[in-house]
Order: structure tokens, then sequence, then C-alpha cells
């Protein structure tokens, strides 16, 4: 990401910041993520990978940019010429976008419930056993997203589960399901 910034003349200062090219910026508000996560400015809200940065600077499409990168980077590129190559291109995007937007709100509920569940355990209260009960497979589920989000997403016991979690949240402080824990 750094080095597409610096492609675009932009200087990353050692923070991972630089002045962002989207909005008025008169100091450094848009921030570089390492291994390749992207960019975000904090400012603006502007936001995204590689790709879009370098479509939305010189205002081309994404697939513009992405050609115009290949080259700079001295990256092969096979484009899908067929129909069925085409449809299937659009398939993984498709599936890699959904598996992302899964992540994320897994992330959050399963976050948030964890938080709730040490709270329990600490304060030794009526959610106490819950706590015990699930706060190692909360915790495992967390570090199976990180480590093989699409495993994760590919199982429907477990997506299952972290709907589950979501309906727990929600229900935390209503007393009728107090003891509407999430099996492990
Ligand atoms: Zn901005």
């Amino acid at each position: 990401m750094q080095q597409t910034a610096e492609y675009c003349g932009i200087k990353v200062n050692e923070k991972g910041l630089c002045v962002c090219p989207f909005h008025q910026d008169r100091r450094p508000s848009l921030k570089i993520y390492p291994n390749g996560k992207g960019f975000y400015c904090f400012s603006c809200g502007a936001g995204g990978d590689q790709v879009n940065f370098v479509a939305r600077y010189h205002d081309v499409s994404n697939y513009e940019a992405a050609k115009e990168l290949a080259a700079a980077f001295g990256i092969l590129l096979k484009e899908p010429v067929t129909y069925r190559e085409k449809r299937e291109a659009i398939n993984r995007q498709r599936r890699r976008r959904e598996i992302a937007v899964f992540v994320r709100e897994a992330k959050i509920y399963l976050t948030v419930y964890r938080g709730l569940l040490c709270e329990a355990i600490r304060a030794r209260d009526e959610h106490f056993w819950e706590g015990l009960g699930s706060l190692t497979y909360v915790e495992y589920l967390l570090e199976c997203l990180e480590i093989c989000p699409e495993d994760v997403y590919e199982d429907k016991k477990v997506v299952s589960k972290i709907g589950a979690v979501k309906g727990r949240i929600a229900g935390w402080y209503c007393p009728a399901e107090a003891d509407g824990a999430v099996p492990g």
C-alpha cells in the first residue's frame, strides 16, 4: 500500500500517515496499513486497497488502475478471456466480499460477547457459569477467524453459533434469558 502511495508521488511518514489526496488535507490524516491491508482517511473517510487508491487518484476505473499498477510493479496479469472465466472471476470476487463482511461482523459479535463473559466471571454475577462455559470457545472462534476465515465461513454449524451469539448479546440484560447460554 505504501509503495502504491509513493508511486502516486505521495510521501508516507514513519507512522504510516500521509496527506490525503482525496480532500483538502493540511496535515497527514490518511493512514496506510501494512501488509496490504489498505488505507483509510480519518478525515474524509476515503478507504480501500491499492487498486481503489490509484483508481480514485487518477480518476479511472478499478480495472484500469489494476492494469496500471501491474505494469508499474511488473506483475503479469492473466485476463479472464472466456465468458466462463469472467463469470468465475466475478464469483470469486463476490465470495471474497461476502467472507470479508461475515468476518468483520463475526469479530464484532464475538468480541462484545467475550467482554460480557469476562465481566460476568469477574463480577461473579448471574452469568458467571455461562462465562466459564463459553469463554474458551468464543476465544477459539476469534482465533479461527484470524487464521482460517474461509473455513469458519464454510462451517454452517459455526455460522449458526455466531448468529446465536448475536442474539445472546441482544438478550444479555433481559432477565428472562439470563440462562440462555450459547452452547459451545
Ligand atoms: Zn481524506
